[in-house]
């Protein structure tokens, strides 16, 4: 049976390793803001990836798309495009399998909504038709890869799935592009191992987003611990002109845009790292984006880790987009419990889940599941912790009172827009108190007055 969590596992993960003795309370909390955390990364940072195969039926995810190009019956092949967005984002979205389709349904998705997908019988024959053709990147211009990225539906790989053209789309002034290859949250290596395994396409993904952009050079962004992947790396760019590897502390939230970029370029800007003359993608972006410009490869396969201590084997996996949390795992081994909880991404930033029938959507690059937590909050202590190790600079706990209060004025006056959901207030609260998800419901109210 899957039950439905709150946030509130991430005080669960730091008493654990208080416990367990892998770290001591002193040591974990290493200044304001950032943090130190064990990561758990052990657990699949070098095993192999497994292949999952797509069952029966799979369900391809229309987030925020309304124009769609098939109807129930339909043959369709693994590349065929299913759906266009319709809003100011025209990305497409392709299927993942060769089947038939069998109309539309509406699921829980890995970021808690639910949305409809497009249900398609597998053929499992896997029969491929290429979208579009590759391009050389050498020979076309600015334009023609922008309108390229689009056409090939790249999104953020990174988790936040956002439309990636559009940040090159008449990029003006750009110094620098930030490729974001931190991966900071706990248990999640799948940037690490895709990194690992196609550093090739890494470098003819950033080598060409930097044309895009304009800008001199490229930075790649490793945490300095990943010594064999930092020198991997560096051996792949040592030719290319002006891409370079950029080494970070190994805190928590380096892989935030914005901490990502104050560490290297102590700059903050207000909307977008365009203002400070950056541009920011994640690794995998570049190496599926290469895929697209080489093979005519849109994104239909992640790799994905499944990780937790909830879950018998923890793995990285090739999976197809569409394909449920609850095939991969029968596939790796099983849950290790009757009752287990399911986070769409990593334990800080990723979102509960309350089925294991959510899949595998084009910007995941995690599934954790965990023990379900079984202590109580109790009362705030007005310790301010939360406020003070807040990377965004915003009042949680005022926040959540601000929520609570149904006080739009006050949310809107504390900033509460500015939350990036990095689960760091809920991870420091000492009453257990799910401070994130409180200031997550601040955010939604302040969503829905704008709107009204
Ligand atoms: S308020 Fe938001 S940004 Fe600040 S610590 Fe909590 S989750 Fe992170
Ligand atoms: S960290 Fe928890 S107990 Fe401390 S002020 Fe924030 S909500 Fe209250």
């Amino acid at each position: 049976m899957i039950k439905r969590i709150g946030s509130c596992f991430i005080l669960g993960l730091i008493i654990n390793e208080i416990l367990k003795g892998r770290v001591n309370s002193m040591s974990i909390l290493i200044g304001p803001m950032k943090l130190h955390l064990n990561g758990h990364k052990e657990l699949t940072s070098h095993g192999e990836v497994k292949n999952i195969v797509a069952g029966k039926k799979v369900f391809i995810p229309l987030m925020a798309c309304t124009d769609v190009l098939v109807k129930a019956g339909d043959t369709v092949k693994a590349g065929t495009m299913l759906a266009k967005r319709d809003d100011h984002f025209k990305v497409p979205i392709f299927s993942s399998v060769s089947g038939k389709v069998l109309g539309i349904e509406e699921l829980e998705h890995t970021t808690g909504r639910v949305i409809d997908h497009v249900v398609i019988e597998n053929d499992g024959l896997n029969t491929f038709e290429r979208p579009f053709e590759p391009i050389d990147a050498e020979k076309a211009s600015v334009e023609e890869l922008v309108t390229f990225m689009m056409n090939a539906g790249i999104v953020g790989c990174g988790g936040a799935g956002f439309p990636s053209y559009v940040k090159y789309k008449g990029a003006k002034g750009i110094h620098t592009l930030l490729i974001n290859a931190v991966e900071c949250e706990p248990y999640i290596t799948a940037d690490y191992r895709i990194m690992d395994n196609q550093v090739e396409e890494l470098v003819y993904g950033t080598k060409t987003m930097l044309k895009m952009s304009g800008a001199k050079k490229a930075l790649i962004a490793i945490k300095k611990t990943k010594k064999d992947l930092i020198a991997k790396v560096r051996e792949a760019v040592k030719d290319t002109e002006g891409l370079f590897v950029e080494e970070v502390p190994d805190q928590y939230p380096m892989g935030w845009e914005r901490t990502l970029i104050y560490e290297v370029f102590k700059k903050r800007y207000d909307k977008l790292p365009g203002e400070i003359g950056v541009i920011v993608n994640n690794a995998t972006t570049a190496i599926a984006f290469s895929e697209a410009l080489r093979y005519g490869k849109p994104i239909i396969e992640k790799i994905c880790t499944i990780s937790g201590d909830a879950v018998k084997n923890p793995s990285n996996v090739r999976v197809p987009v569409g394909v449920s949390v609850q095939e991969i795992v029968e596939q790796i081994g099983g849950y290790a419990y009757d009752e287990v909880r399911i986070v769409g991404g990593g334990p800080m930033m990723g979102k509960t889940v309350s089925t294991d029938r959510a899949v595998i959507n084009s910007a995941s690059n995690a599934i954790t599941i965990l023990k379900p937590d079984e202590d109580e909050a109790i009362a705030c202590l007005r310790c301010g912790r939360c406020n003070d190790h807040c990377p965004a600079g915003i009042l949680p706990v005022r926040i959540n009172n601000a929520e609570e209060a149904g006080d739009v004025k006050l949310l809107t006056k504390l900033r509460a827009d500015q939350c990036i959901e990095c689960g760091m207030c809920t991870y420091v609260c000492p009453s257990k108190i799910e401070v994130t998800e409180g200031v997550r419901r601040g955010k939604a109210l302040l969503r829905a007055a704008a709107q009204k």
